[in-house]
């Protein structure tokens, strides 16, 4: 067996990657877009002592698994890994995946996982989900611009400007930045030169209030003919801000730290509501908050599941109104003043310092004035406040974390151990560092009591994650 042979594989397992396992004279192959149950004939592409790489050739009896997916781009976008998968299938991969890095990455029971752990929340229609689109601007062999995404594992473009996870207001505002760029000779960037102007064109789009935001990602300071750009942009219905963003590192971090608003307004708001969590199909309620997000700020992308999600982690809170909770990571403000109108006073820390003054203007905006906001790091402003044993902020009820894959620093959970609330709800995108934090929280005196996963990326193989742990008493 060497690189370049055939190998026929029966597909029995998935990585967390969304890549095929398979075995053959004793070797473990991942094959990228075979799902378990298929098997196949395959390529080798790399080869190691006890595993290998191999790229499906022929597909000799598909699983059941199966179905047909509507991208045609599928295989060659990184985008869906696990989009050929029928959604049922990709839900019960996901609840897998969750339960085993509880099991092997935080040492949990099986069995006592399989008591905690509820059934993920999927979405009825997978499709045209995501309210964020960051397409990157490239150049084709002809020298014209084009807009697309990456590649699998690359950085080349593949011009796609209609991703079907995206709304399709997209295409349209690509086609006119496309435009814009041939007619008026503006440059695309290129990574390996540091060269050329347009980067990436954000869009955000509210799906409650069909509010649009663009953000032109460019290597300079000025977009020249911007006025010809602006025009047919905000010509198309629910315009709402236009902004140029100047990013002029040789970094793969797609937005810099300068934003200016270039037409309307420097956001676009939208609307969240609350969903009734007792109800299998997540009816929803009259209660919602509007949010005023900027092009910098993070906000959830999928927003039918993040109305689910919100909902999932207030209800594990479990507030009376009296309460004082922080709610770390806390972006614009979302989650804090959802808290907010069920608890007595909400503390947000986040890192970001355009989000904070969006989250202190949504506070304003839906009339919330027991929610307070601070600029930092959660690992370095909880200690402080702890430290200064500033009451109800040292020794809060409820503490809610939501931080980015790489998980909480490990200072932010020796404090939040420190504080000993009541209950600790944890919202995370990445079920490894969770399963690594559950541990830390419950050697260090509390107990898990609720996980649910909730499918806000379908098709692709992430999954976000509520979970409820309880202070024990001894
Ligand atoms: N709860 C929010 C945001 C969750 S995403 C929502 O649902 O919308 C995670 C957030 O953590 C991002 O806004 C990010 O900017 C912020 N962040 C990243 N590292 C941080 C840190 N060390 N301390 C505080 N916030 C951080």
């Amino acid at each position: 067996m060497q690189k370049n042979h055939i190998v026929e594989l029966e597909i029995t397992d998935m990585g967390v990657g969304g890549e095929g396992i398979g075995k053959a004279d004793g070797l473990t192959f991942f094959v990228k877009d075979a799902i378990i149950g298929d098997t196949i004939r395959a390529r080798i592409t790399k080869l190691k002592k006890t595993y290998g790489y191999a790229r499906v050739e022929e597909l000799v009896k598909p699983s059941d698994l199966r179905c047909e997916p509507r991208c045609p781009q599928h295989r060659r976008c990184g985008g869906c890994q696990i989009q050929a998968m029928a959604p049922d299938a990709q839900l019960r991969f996901k609840q897998e995946k969750v339960r085993g890095n509880l099991i092997r990455l935080g040492g949990f029971a099986a069995d006592f996982i399989d008591r905690v752990m509820e059934p993920i929340v999927g979405m009825d229609e997978p499709y045209r989900y995501r309210n964020k689109a960051q397409f990157p601007i490239g150049t084709d062999r002809e020298g014209k611009p084009v807009a697309g995404f990456y590649a699998a594992r690359t950085h080349s473009i593949i011009p796609v400007t209609d991703c079907l996870l995206g709304v399709e207001e997209n295409r349209t505002i690509l086609e006119m930045v496309l435009d814009y760029m041939r007619e008026n000779d503006i440059s695309a960037y290129d990574e390996t030169t540091g060269k050329g102007l347009m980067r990436h064109v954000l869009i955000r789009y509210g799906f409650t209030t069909k509010e649009i935001m663009v953000a032109l990602v460019i290597n300079g300071r000025k977009l020249p003919a911007q006025d010809a750009l602006v025009e047919r942009l905000c010509m198309l219905p629910g315009m709402k801000s236009i902004s140029i963003n100047i990013n002029q590192e040789n970094t793969n971090v797609i937005l810099g730290q300068e934003t200016t608003c270039i037409w309307g307004e420097p956001y676009i708001t939208d609307y969240i509501h609350l969903r009734d969590c007792s109800d299998d199909r997540f009816a929803q309620t009259d209660t919602a908050v509007a949010f005023q997000i900027s092009p910098q700020s993070f906000y959830q992308v999928n927003p039918v599941q993040t109305e689910k999600l919100y909902s999932l982690a207030l209800e594990y809170a479990g507030l009376t109104g009296t309460e004082s909770v922080w709610d770390l990571y806390c972006g614009i403000g979302t989650i804090s003043l959802f808290l907010a109108q069920k608890a007595g006073r909400v503390y947000g820390v986040e890192i970001v310092p355009q989000a904070i003054e969006d989250a202190k203007r949504n506070a304003v905006l839906n009339g919330i004035t027991n929610a307070q906001f601070f600029v930092g790091k959660a690992e370095e402003v909880l200690p402080e406040f702890y430290e200064n044993n500033t009451g109800d902020m040292s020794h809060p009820d409820v503490i809610v974390v939501d931080p980015p894959r790489k998980g909480c620093d490990q200072a932010c959970l020796d404090t939040m151990l420190k504080m000993q609330p009541e209950r600790i709800v944890y919202v995370s995108c990445d079920s490894a560092t969770l399963a690594r934090d559950l541990r830390i929280l419950c050697d260090g005196g509390y107990e898990l009591k609720r996980v649910r996963p909730v499918d806000q990326f379908c098709h692709t193989v992430h999954v976000e994650v509520a979970c409820c742990l309880q202070r024990m008493n001894l």
